[in-house]
C-alpha cells in the first residue's frame, strides 16, 4: 500500500503499467514533459473529450464547435499580446544553472513554513507579481535565503521574463518574415473566426464557440507528470455577450462549469474556486477551478472575463471591422467574451487521481489486495469484459456472441486466459465497470454472472439483459 506521499508516484507507475500514459520517445530516454497516451489512455482521453464536447455543444443550442488550424498568421500573436506578454518571471541559480519559475520557487518554499508565515510570503509574492516588481521578487527570494535544490546555494541571477511560445519556420526560406508560432492557446483560432461562424451560423449574441485542440508552451519548469506539459490539449469555449452583461455571464459560467465537474460524481470538497491575484492583460475578472491533486489544490480549469480585448485587437491589427449588429437594441458593438478553458490532459490526470484506489481485501485466512480505478462508467475505456469460464464446451462462442451483440454500442473486451479472479483484477486496474462470466449454467437457463467493479458484487442476470444494464449506466 502506498502512503499519501508516494501515491502520486504509484499513480504514474500504474498509468504506464496498464497502458494509459507512456513517456514520449522512451526508447531514446524520453523527451522532457512530453507524453504519449497508450491503448487505454487514448480511449479515456477520447471519452473525456466527447463528454465535454457533448455537454458544451449538443446540450447548448447557442454554442457551436470549431476546429481551427494550429498554424496561424504571426500577426495574430502580436495582436493578442502573446509576443509581448506571454512570459513568466524566471530566475537562474548561477552555480547549478538551474532555471526556476519565480512563483514556483516561492510557493515550494512557502510550503515548508508554518501556515501563517507561508501565507504571508505568498501574499507578498502576489503583490510583487501584480506590480511586475522583479527586483522586489529577487529581494524576497534572497531575504528568505531560498536555496537552489541542486547546488544548495543562494547565488541567484536577476529575475527575467521568458516567453513561452515555440516558434518555427513556414516554408523553405529562413528569413524572419516566415517565422510563425505554435499556438499557446486555442482561443485565438476562435476569435479570428468570430465573423465566419456568426454569419454562416446566423448566430445571435449571446452565443458561444467551442474548440478542442493542441496547444504548445515552452514551460520552463515542466513537472508533475501530465499536469504541466509542453504539448497538451485544451478544451476551450468563448462565449460572446453584450457589453455590460459580462459579470452576469461570468457568474453563470463559473457555476455551470463547477456543475459539470460535479456531474462526474467527485466529492465536492475536493474542488474550490480561486480568484486570480494578478489578472492577465486581457481580463477584467478571472477565477480558477482548483482540484485537490495528490500534490495539493492546483488549477484544473480557468474561467476568464476577457472583455472585448481580443476582438478589438484583431479589428485593429487586421483593419477589418469585427462587430455585431444587435437587432434587439439596434446597435453595433464588439462583443465581450467569457472564456472557459480546461486542459484535457489535466482533466485526464484529475480523473485518474480521483479514481485510483488501493484496497486491502485481506481476510484472517488470506492476504489479498487490489488496485481499482473507480472511473465514472461513461469515461471508462472498456465498459464490459466478457469471460468464458473455460475454453471449451461452447462457452467461448457464447461469450463472442454477447460481444458481437454489444460492440457496436460500447467498447467490449474478451479474455479467456487465467482464473476468473485474475481476470477481474486486471479489469479493476483499468476501470472496467462490468465483467460478465459465461458458464455452463448459461447454456441451461440463459443467465450469466455480472460483476460490479466498485462493490465487487456478483449477480445472476439474463444474458439478454446485459446490454441494457451497461447502457443504463453509461448514458
Ligand atoms: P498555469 O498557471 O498552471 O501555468 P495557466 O493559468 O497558464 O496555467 P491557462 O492559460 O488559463 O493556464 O490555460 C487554461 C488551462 O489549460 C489550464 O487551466 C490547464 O488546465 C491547461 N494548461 C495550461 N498549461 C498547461 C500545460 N503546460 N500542460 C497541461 N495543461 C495546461
Amino acid at each position: 500500500m502506498s502512503t499519501d506521499q508516494n501515491k502520486f508516484q504509484a499513480i504514474i507507475s500504474h498509468c504506464k503499467e496498464y497502458g494509459f500514459v507512456f513517456p514520449s520517445s522512451e526508447i531514446y530516454d524520453g523527451l522532457s514533459a512530453v507524453y504519449d497516451y497508450g491503448q487505454y489512455g487514448a480511449e479515456l482521453k477520447k471519452n473525456i473529450k466527447d463528454y465535454w464536447w457533448k455537454s458544451m455543444t449538443q446540450l447548448h443550442e447557442n454554442i457551436v464547435g470549431l476546429d481551427a488550424a494550429i498554424f496561424m498568421h504571426p500577426t495574430i500573436w502580436k495582436a493578442s499580446g502573446h509576443v509581448d506578454n506571454f512570459s513568466d518571471p524566471m530566475i537562474d541559480n548561477k552555480d547549478s544553472n538551474k532555471r526556476y519559475r519565480v512563483d514556483h520557487l516561492l510557493e515550494a518554499f512557502a510550503e515548508t513554513l508554518p501556515e501563517a508565515e507561508g501565507n504571508a510570503l505568498l501574499a507578498k509574492m502576489d503583490e510583487l507579481l501584480k506590480e511586475n516588481d522583479f527586483a522586489g521578487l529577487k529581494t524576497l527570494i534572497e531575504d528568505n535565503k531560498i536555496k537552489c535544490s541542486v547546488s544548495g546555494t543562494c547565488n541567484w541571477t536577476e529575475v527575467r521574463q521568458f516567453n513561452l511560445m515555440f516558434s518555427t519556420q513556414l516554408g523553405s526560406v529562413t528569413d524572419e518574415a516566415n517565422e510563425i508560432y505554435l499556438r499557446p492557446e486555442t482561443a485565438q483560432g476562435i476569435f479570428v473566426n468570430f465573423l465566419n461562424v456568426q454569419k454562416t451560423g446566423r448566430m445571435k449574441v449571446p452565443f458561444g464557440i467551442a474548440q478542442i485542440g493542441k496547444a504548445f508552451r515552452n514551460e520552463i519548469v515542466a513537472r508533475q507528470f501530465i499536469f504541466r506539459m509542453r504539448e497538451f490539449e485544451q478544451m476551450e469555449m468563448q462565449f460572446f455577450v453584450r457589453p455590460g452583461t459580462q459579470q452576469e455571464w461570468y457568474e453563470k459560467w463559473k457555476e455551470e462549469r463547477m456543475q459539470w465537474h460535479l456531474s462526474l460524481g467527485t466529492d465536492p470538497a475536493r474542488y474550490r474556486f480561486k480568484d486570480h491575484a494578478k489578472l492577465a492583460h486581457y481580463a477584467d475578472a478571472a477565477v480558477d477551478i482548483e482540484f485537490e491533486f495528490p500534490f495539493g489544490f492546483k488549477e484544473l480549469e480557468g474561467i476568464h472575463s476577457r472583455t472585448d480585448f481580443d476582438l478589438k485587437q484583431h479589428q485593429e491589427y487586421s483593419r477589418k471591422k469585427i462587430q455585431y449588429f444587435d437587432t434587439e437594441i439596434n446597435q453595433n458593438y464588439v462583443p465581450y467574451v467569457i472564456e472557459t478553458s480546461i486542459g484535457l490532459d489535466r482533466m485526464f490526470l484529475q480523473v485518474i487521481c480521483n479514481a485510483y484506489e488501493e484496497q486491502d481485501l485481506s481476510t484472517p485466512e488470506k492476504a489479498d489486495s487490489r488496485v481499482v480505478l473507480k472511473l465514472p462508467a461513461k469515461l471508462a475505456p472498456i465498459k464490459l469484459a466478457v469471460f468464458p469460464l473455460t475454453k471449451k464446451d461452447g462457452l467461448p462462442e457464447a461469450a463472442q456472441l454477447l460481444i458481437k451483440e454489444c460492440k457496436q454500442y460500447f467498447h467490449c473486451y474478451y479474455e479467456e486466459k487465467d482464473s476468473i479472479g485474475k481476470r477481474y483484477r486486471r479489469q479493476d486496474a483499468i476501470g472496467t465497470p462490468f465483467c460478465v462470466t459465461i458458464d455452463h449454467q448459461t447454456k441451461e437457463d440463459g443467465t450469466v454472472t455480472i460483476r460490479h467493479r466498485d462493490s465487487m458484487e456478483q449477480e445472476r442476470v439474463p444474458l439478454t439483459e446485459v446490454r441494457n444494464i451497461v447502457m443504463n449506466k453509461i448514458m
